[in-house]
Protein backbone atom coordinates (compact mmCIF):
# COMPACT_ATOMS: atom_id res chain seq x y z
CA UNK A 1 0.00 0.00 0.00
CA UNK A 2 1.49 3.47 -1.23
CA UNK A 3 0.90 5.27 2.22
CA UNK A 4 0.88 8.31 0.47
CA UNK A 5 2.89 10.87 2.40
CA UNK A 6 6.36 10.64 0.01
CA UNK A 7 7.53 14.13 -0.26
CA UNK A 8 6.61 14.97 3.12
CA UNK A 9 9.00 15.89 6.11
CA UNK A 10 9.07 14.29 9.31
CA UNK A 11 11.23 15.17 12.85
CA UNK A 12 11.71 12.16 14.65
CA UNK A 13 13.42 12.76 17.86
CA UNK A 14 15.28 10.71 19.66
CA UNK A 15 16.32 8.23 16.89
CA UNK A 16 20.05 7.01 16.15
CA UNK A 17 18.77 4.00 18.27
CA UNK A 18 15.74 1.54 19.09
CA UNK A 19 12.12 2.50 18.06
CA UNK A 20 12.83 5.94 16.91
CA UNK A 21 14.79 4.38 14.46
CA UNK A 22 12.94 2.30 13.42
CA UNK A 23 10.03 4.82 12.88
CA UNK A 24 12.66 6.75 11.11
CA UNK A 25 13.32 3.75 8.70
CA UNK A 26 10.24 3.35 7.90
CA UNK A 27 9.12 6.99 7.09
CA UNK A 28 12.44 7.14 4.77
CA UNK A 29 11.33 3.99 2.91
CA UNK A 30 8.13 5.71 2.36
CA UNK A 31 9.79 8.95 0.83
CA UNK A 32 9.32 11.09 3.80
CA UNK A 33 12.27 14.08 4.53
CA UNK A 34 13.34 13.10 7.83
CA UNK A 35 15.42 15.18 10.31
CA UNK A 36 16.65 12.72 12.90
CA UNK A 37 17.70 13.60 16.57
CA UNK A 38 20.05 11.97 19.37
CA UNK A 39 22.74 13.49 21.91
CA UNK A 40 25.61 11.15 20.99
CA UNK A 41 26.81 12.35 17.31
CA UNK A 42 28.23 9.49 16.23
CA UNK A 43 26.21 7.01 16.76
CA UNK A 44 22.99 9.91 15.13
CA UNK A 45 25.82 10.40 12.00
CA UNK A 46 25.58 6.35 11.22
CA UNK A 47 22.38 6.01 11.35
CA UNK A 48 21.73 9.08 9.04
CA UNK A 49 24.11 7.65 6.92
CA UNK A 50 21.85 4.12 6.93
CA UNK A 51 18.74 6.07 6.04
CA UNK A 52 20.68 7.98 3.01
CA UNK A 53 21.58 4.93 2.19
CA UNK A 54 17.63 3.28 2.21
CA UNK A 55 16.13 5.57 -0.13
CA UNK A 56 18.71 8.11 -2.31
CA UNK A 57 15.70 10.32 -3.32
CA UNK A 58 14.83 11.92 0.30
CA UNK A 59 16.81 14.54 2.27
CA UNK A 60 17.96 13.23 5.60
CA UNK A 61 19.03 15.42 8.51
CA UNK A 62 20.91 14.58 11.54
CA UNK A 63 20.15 17.14 14.60
CA UNK A 64 22.85 15.99 17.59
CA UNK A 65 21.41 17.92 20.70
CA UNK A 66 19.20 16.80 23.86
CA UNK A 67 15.72 16.69 22.82
CA UNK A 68 14.53 17.37 26.34
CA UNK A 69 16.20 20.86 26.40
CA UNK A 70 14.61 24.12 24.80
CA UNK A 71 17.96 24.31 22.80
CA UNK A 72 17.55 20.73 21.87
CA UNK A 73 14.10 21.63 20.66
CA UNK A 74 14.98 24.58 18.63
CA UNK A 75 17.49 23.78 17.11
CA UNK A 76 15.72 20.17 16.11
CA UNK A 77 12.88 22.51 14.54
CA UNK A 78 14.95 24.98 12.56
CA UNK A 79 16.70 21.86 10.65
CA UNK A 80 13.47 20.76 9.41
CA UNK A 81 11.51 22.84 6.53
CA UNK A 82 8.59 22.32 7.33
CA UNK A 83 7.19 19.96 10.13
CA UNK A 84 4.22 17.52 8.39
CA UNK A 85 4.94 14.72 10.82
CA UNK A 86 6.07 14.55 14.15
CA UNK A 87 7.24 11.71 16.30
CA UNK A 88 7.88 12.56 19.60
CA UNK A 89 10.43 10.44 21.36
CA UNK A 90 12.97 10.74 24.18
CA UNK A 91 15.06 8.19 26.46
CA UNK A 92 12.83 6.48 29.13
CA UNK A 93 13.36 7.45 33.02
CA UNK A 94 15.44 5.63 34.85
CA UNK A 95 13.95 2.55 37.18
CA UNK A 96 13.66 2.39 41.25
CA UNK A 97 11.91 3.19 43.91
CA UNK A 98 9.64 6.28 44.33
CA UNK A 99 10.69 6.76 48.23
CA UNK A 100 14.12 7.55 46.86
CA UNK A 101 13.09 10.30 44.17
CA UNK A 102 13.22 14.03 44.70
CA UNK A 103 11.86 16.63 43.17
CA UNK A 104 14.59 16.82 40.60
CA UNK A 105 14.22 13.39 39.30
CA UNK A 106 10.17 13.82 38.89
CA UNK A 107 11.08 17.05 36.63
CA UNK A 108 13.77 15.58 34.54
CA UNK A 109 11.31 12.60 33.49
CA UNK A 110 8.19 14.90 33.50
CA UNK A 111 10.59 17.37 30.77
CA UNK A 112 11.66 14.54 29.25
CA UNK A 113 8.26 12.25 28.57
CA UNK A 114 6.10 14.99 28.74
CA UNK A 115 6.59 18.72 28.32
CA UNK A 116 9.28 18.01 25.58
CA UNK A 117 6.20 16.32 22.93
CA UNK A 118 3.75 18.98 24.71
CA UNK A 119 6.30 21.97 23.67
CA UNK A 120 6.79 20.54 20.36
CA UNK A 121 3.09 19.78 19.30
CA UNK A 122 2.94 23.78 20.34
CA UNK A 123 5.57 24.86 18.44
CA UNK A 124 4.01 22.32 15.20
CA UNK A 125 -0.16 21.51 14.56
CA UNK A 126 -1.55 24.76 14.45
CA UNK A 127 1.05 25.18 11.10
CA UNK A 128 0.11 21.53 10.18
CA UNK A 129 -3.97 21.94 10.76
CA UNK A 130 -3.00 25.86 8.26
CA UNK A 131 -1.80 23.32 5.31
CA UNK A 132 -4.63 20.73 6.15
CA UNK A 133 -2.34 17.69 6.95
CA UNK A 134 -0.47 16.83 9.94
CA UNK A 135 0.68 13.49 12.17
CA UNK A 136 1.58 13.33 15.06
CA UNK A 137 2.61 9.79 16.89
CA UNK A 138 4.12 10.06 20.47
CA UNK A 139 5.68 7.06 21.74
CA UNK A 140 4.84 6.29 25.18
CA UNK A 141 4.54 2.92 27.20
CA UNK A 142 2.58 0.11 27.96
CA UNK A 143 3.15 1.52 31.33
CA UNK A 144 0.34 4.20 30.78
CA UNK A 145 -2.19 0.73 30.57
CA UNK A 146 -0.52 -1.62 32.79
CA UNK A 147 1.73 0.24 35.33
CA UNK A 148 5.38 -1.57 36.07
CA UNK A 149 5.88 -1.08 39.66
CA UNK A 150 9.51 -0.03 39.35
CA UNK A 151 8.81 2.45 36.56
CA UNK A 152 6.66 4.98 38.44
CA UNK A 153 8.72 7.64 36.66
CA UNK A 154 8.03 6.30 33.87
CA UNK A 155 3.87 5.77 34.71
CA UNK A 156 3.26 8.95 36.04
CA UNK A 157 5.27 11.19 33.55
CA UNK A 158 3.36 9.46 30.39
CA UNK A 159 0.19 8.77 31.78
CA UNK A 160 0.23 13.41 32.37
CA UNK A 161 1.09 13.12 28.01
CA UNK A 162 -1.46 10.68 27.75
CA UNK A 163 -4.52 12.98 29.31
CA UNK A 164 -3.44 15.97 27.84
CA UNK A 165 -3.45 14.37 24.12
CA UNK A 166 -6.60 12.84 25.06
CA UNK A 167 -7.83 16.26 24.90
CA UNK A 168 -5.77 18.08 22.22
CA UNK A 169 -6.40 15.20 19.57
CA UNK A 170 -10.48 16.17 19.76
CA UNK A 171 -9.61 19.64 19.18
CA UNK A 172 -11.69 20.13 16.22
CA UNK A 173 -9.06 23.24 15.24
CA UNK A 174 -7.02 20.40 14.41
CA UNK A 175 -9.23 16.75 14.27
CA UNK A 176 -11.09 18.76 11.22
CA UNK A 177 -8.03 19.90 9.56
CA UNK A 178 -6.61 16.27 8.90
CA UNK A 179 -3.73 16.39 11.90
CA UNK A 180 -4.08 13.03 13.76
CA UNK A 181 -2.68 12.87 17.36
CA UNK A 182 -1.84 9.63 18.23
CA UNK A 183 0.27 7.36 21.17
CA UNK A 184 2.27 4.48 20.12
CA UNK A 185 2.69 2.21 23.20
CA UNK A 186 5.60 -0.37 22.99
CA UNK A 187 5.40 -3.91 25.27
CA UNK A 188 8.50 -5.32 25.40
CA UNK A 189 10.96 -4.64 22.24
CA UNK A 190 14.64 -5.60 22.04
CA UNK A 191 16.14 -2.52 21.73
CA UNK A 192 19.35 -1.05 23.29
CA UNK A 193 17.27 -0.08 26.35
CA UNK A 194 15.77 -3.08 26.85
CA UNK A 195 19.22 -5.54 26.62
CA UNK A 196 20.71 -2.82 29.06
CA UNK A 197 17.90 -3.59 31.45
CA UNK A 198 18.45 -7.54 30.74
CA UNK A 199 22.14 -7.56 31.62
CA UNK A 200 21.60 -5.67 34.78
CA UNK A 201 19.03 -8.26 35.95
CA UNK A 202 21.42 -11.17 34.40
CA UNK A 203 24.00 -9.50 36.81
CA UNK A 204 21.89 -9.68 39.72
CA UNK A 205 20.37 -13.02 39.27
CA UNK A 206 23.05 -15.07 38.04
CA UNK A 207 21.00 -16.58 34.92
CA UNK A 208 22.44 -15.51 31.26
CA UNK A 209 20.66 -12.87 29.38
CA UNK A 210 19.52 -15.23 26.95
CA UNK A 211 17.52 -17.80 29.37
CA UNK A 212 15.98 -14.10 31.05
CA UNK A 213 14.84 -13.11 27.48
CA UNK A 214 13.51 -16.26 26.52
CA UNK A 215 11.72 -16.64 30.47
CA UNK A 216 10.17 -13.15 30.04
CA UNK A 217 9.23 -13.59 26.04
CA UNK A 218 7.20 -17.10 27.43
CA UNK A 219 4.75 -14.54 29.38
CA UNK A 220 3.76 -12.77 26.02
CA UNK A 221 1.34 -13.88 23.58
CA UNK A 222 2.97 -14.14 20.51
CA UNK A 223 6.41 -15.89 22.40
CA UNK A 224 8.96 -13.15 21.32
CA UNK A 225 10.16 -9.13 21.79
CA UNK A 226 8.95 -6.63 19.34
CA UNK A 227 11.53 -6.00 17.01
CA UNK A 228 11.85 -2.14 16.28
CA UNK A 229 11.38 -2.31 12.80
CA UNK A 230 7.74 -3.23 13.14
CA UNK A 231 7.67 -0.69 15.22
CA UNK A 232 8.50 1.71 12.98
CA UNK A 233 6.09 0.65 10.46
CA UNK A 234 2.69 1.05 12.27
CA UNK A 235 3.72 4.28 12.77
CA UNK A 236 4.02 4.91 9.17
CA UNK A 237 0.71 3.73 9.08
CA UNK A 238 -0.37 6.15 12.16
CA UNK A 239 1.82 8.76 9.63
CA UNK A 240 -0.06 7.67 6.25
CA UNK A 241 -2.67 9.83 4.43
CA UNK A 242 -5.13 6.87 4.81
CA UNK A 243 -4.80 6.87 8.72
CA UNK A 244 -6.69 10.78 8.77
CA UNK A 245 -9.85 9.74 11.05
CA UNK A 246 -7.86 7.88 12.95
CA UNK A 247 -7.08 10.05 16.10
CA UNK A 248 -6.60 10.44 20.14
CA UNK A 249 -5.75 6.69 20.25
CA UNK A 250 -3.18 4.95 22.38
CA UNK A 251 -2.32 1.90 20.45
CA UNK A 252 -0.92 -0.60 22.45
CA UNK A 253 1.92 -2.68 20.64
CA UNK A 254 3.21 -5.85 22.63
CA UNK A 255 2.27 -8.82 21.32
CA UNK A 256 -1.07 -9.52 23.25
CA UNK A 257 0.88 -9.18 26.25
CA UNK A 258 -1.70 -6.88 27.89
CA UNK A 259 -4.69 -9.14 28.88
CA UNK A 260 -7.56 -7.09 28.98
CA UNK A 261 -10.32 -7.09 26.56
CA UNK A 262 -10.17 -3.18 25.93
P1 LIG B 1 17.05 2.96 23.07
O1 LIG B 1 17.26 1.76 22.25
O2 LIG B 1 17.90 3.18 24.27
O3 LIG B 1 17.16 4.24 22.11
C1 LIG B 1 16.94 5.51 22.64
C2 LIG B 1 17.25 6.56 21.58
O4 LIG B 1 16.86 7.82 22.08
C3 LIG B 1 18.73 6.67 21.24
O5 LIG B 1 18.86 7.04 19.90
C4 LIG B 1 19.18 7.80 22.16
O6 LIG B 1 20.38 8.39 21.69
C5 LIG B 1 17.99 8.72 22.07
N1 LIG B 1 17.78 9.62 23.20
C6 LIG B 1 17.63 9.27 24.50
N2 LIG B 1 17.44 10.37 25.25
C7 LIG B 1 17.46 11.43 24.39
C8 LIG B 1 17.33 12.82 24.56
N3 LIG B 1 17.13 13.36 25.78
N4 LIG B 1 17.41 13.63 23.48
C9 LIG B 1 17.61 13.10 22.25
N5 LIG B 1 17.74 11.78 22.03
C10 LIG B 1 17.68 10.96 23.10
O7 LIG B 1 15.55 3.06 23.64
P2 LIG B 1 14.18 2.43 23.05
O8 LIG B 1 14.02 1.06 23.61
O9 LIG B 1 14.10 2.67 21.61
O10 LIG B 1 13.11 3.32 23.84
C11 LIG B 1 12.56 4.50 23.28
C12 LIG B 1 11.49 5.00 24.26
O11 LIG B 1 10.45 4.02 24.35
C13 LIG B 1 12.02 5.23 25.67
O12 LIG B 1 11.36 6.33 26.24
C14 LIG B 1 11.60 3.97 26.39
O13 LIG B 1 11.45 4.14 27.77
C15 LIG B 1 10.26 3.68 25.72
N6 LIG B 1 9.88 2.27 25.84
C16 LIG B 1 10.62 1.30 25.29
C17 LIG B 1 10.22 -0.04 25.42
C18 LIG B 1 11.00 -1.17 24.81
O14 LIG B 1 10.59 -2.33 24.97
N7 LIG B 1 12.11 -0.95 24.11
C19 LIG B 1 9.07 -0.34 26.16
C20 LIG B 1 8.33 0.70 26.72
C21 LIG B 1 8.75 2.00 26.56
P3 LIG B 1 21.37 9.19 22.71
O15 LIG B 1 21.48 8.36 23.93
O16 LIG B 1 22.64 9.34 21.93
O17 LIG B 1 20.70 10.50 22.97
Amino acid sequence: MDLGIAGKWALVCAASKGLGKGCAQALVGEGVNVVVTARGAEALEATARELRGLNAAVKVIAVAGDISTTEGRTAALAACPQVDILVNNAGGPPPGDFRDWDRAAWIAAIDANMLTPIELMKATVDAMAERGFGRVVNITSGAVKAPLENLGLSNGARSGLTGFVAGLARQSRLAARNVTINNLLPGFFDTDRVRTAMQTAAERSGKSVAELTAARAKTIPAQRLGIAGEFGEVCAFLCSAQAGYLTGQNILLDGGAYPGTF
